[in-house]
């Protein structure tokens, strides 16, 4: 059965706009594209579902999320970094059960459909965030996080991660979700996790063929902790009485040391990094999420994403959690990332609405290493795409469909959401989740987590 997806504007991202565009999809696949015109008369027996007066263009991929903390939206407005992380960790143990983690990772996956977001990098903790995606119908990769500042915990926590790992692969196989979902490794941050256990993860991943992502060069805070062992993670780990020796450089040299820059990690953040760390990033072929409103949120700074980008690193954009950002839009995040650099750098030329709606298509598909599969509409590629309404009044009217979704649109301008030749979203309704009970029971979880 092939199915022709019509609108005013088909944006393939990797070809110039079409307008009066067409994409035929047949199962999990991209048939065709072109005009209206070639390509209803290419496939007559189509079934033609008409989109008016929009956008089509390729699934959006946010190459940061936590699904899994969507419970704390909202309830951690600490604005004290170190203090903001230790109060999640104890809040997310003590008052969240396993069931409890699956409403949060399950709402997190219904916001992200609802906002045209196919494809997610998603840093998990529980297991319940694959269990919520393999349910969902959306693509991505699971990077399953360590912890550990204990040097001599490093063995007893890589051979944990290890078995867990082996089990959801096998889990994964088993729910016949492998051709959406991948797993990964995230050995959470420089100040959660020892030496010895990022060089043992690093082994790991190329043992198993695991991509890496690490939290890294966040804060100030982070950056001290490395160059003399001073700061809030400092004194924090100190209370605990952990011994974290200073490395005396930067978290980019430090992964070089550790061999961890071997494996080619993703970055997440990298708002501290310097003109050496851009070059050792751009030597080991470095990736790098930047999720400018978390970043901005807590007062981090801007992560120098133009130098980056000249030094020609790729980066896709990620919203981060809900718990410091505190929706997840990616089309939000993408204006606000335009305009944050603009405005930082006092140039009106930078990230125009093409270099962004690639940010967050075929780039964050190229950092997720997918862009083989994803990111732009093209023949034989993964039916993953979305169509958004231009016919609202906060986007009309339109001249130019790029500049309108980046300038005045949003997620909630999303009318089609599909995976894989799945539709998830049509007609304002989640197809893959039962949408309004778990918004029901995440309203009972919010009693729980209500601050008494
Ligand atoms: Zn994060």
């Amino acid at each position: 059965m092939t199915t022709i997806f019509t609108a005013r504007w088909v944006l393939p991202i990797t070809t110039p706009p079409i307008v009066h565009g067409a994409v035929a999809v047949k199962a999990d696949e991209i048939l065709a594209i072109g005009s209206q015109e070639e390509i209803r008369a290419q496939y007559p027996e189509a079934q033609i579902r008409d989109f008016g007066e929009a956008a089509i263009l390729p699934g959006l991929v946010n190459v940061h999320s936590h699904l899994e903390l969507t419970a704390f939206r909202g309830r951690l407005e600490e604005p004290q970094f170190q203090r903001w992380i230790a109060s999640l960790v104890q809040l997310k143990s003590e008052k969240l059960t396993d069931d409890d983690l699956l409403t949060s990772a399950r709402l997190g996956c219904l916001e992200s459909i609802r906002a045209g977001i196919t494809t997610v990098g998603d840093t998990a903790d529980a297991t319940a965030t694959l269990q919520a995606l393999i349910e969902s119908g959306l693509r991505g990769i699971v990077f399953q996080e360590c912890f550990s500042p204990r040097l001599e915990q490093a063995e007893q926590s890589v051979q944990a991660i290890e078995k867990k790992l082996c089990d959801l692969r096998e889990y994964v196989f088993t729910m016949g979700a492998e051709k959406r979902l991948r797993l990964g490794v995230s050995p959470h941050a420089p100040y959660s996790v020892s030496s010895r256990l990022y060089e043992k993860v690093a082994e790991l991943s190329f043992e198993m063929t695991l991509d890496i992502a690490i939290h890294a060069a966040e804060s100030q805070d982070e950056l001290s902790l490395l160059r003399s062992g001073t700061g809030a993670f400092a004194e924090s780990l100190q209370r605990r009485g952990i011994e974290f020796p200073a490395p005396g450089c930067s978290t980019v040299e430090y992964f070089q040391q550790l061999g961890v820059l071997d494996a080619a990690p993703l970055l997440i953040h990298c708002v501290t990094v310097n003109e050496a760390d851009i070059l050792l990033m751009k030597e080991y072929n470095i990736r790098v999420a930047h999720c400018p409103k978390s970043n901005a949120k807590f007062g981090h700074g801007i992560a120098p994403l133009i130098t980056m980008l000249g030094a020609g690193i790729d980066a896709g954009l990620g919203t981060d959690s809900v718990a410091s950002n505190n929706t997840c839009d990616l089309i939000e995040e993408a204006r606000f990332c335009a305009l944050l650099h603009r405005a930082a750098q006092g140039d009106a030329s930078l990230l125009d609405p093409n270099a962004m709606l690639k940010m967050i298509t075929i780039d964050g598909a190229r950092v997720l290493n997918l862009d083989d599969k994803i990111g732009s509409l093209e023949v034989g590629k993964q039916a993953d795409l979305i169509a958004i309404d231009l016919t609202r009044t906060h986007n009309t009217p339109h001249y130019d469909p790029a500049a309108a979704i980046l300038f005045s649109c949003s997620g909630q301008d999303v009318v089609l959401t599909m995976v894989a030749g799945q539709i998830l979203y049509e007609d304002g309704i989640v197809n893959s989740l039962a949408e309004s009970e778990i918004v029901y029971t995440m309203r009972t979880l919010q009693e729980k987590l209500t601050n008494h």
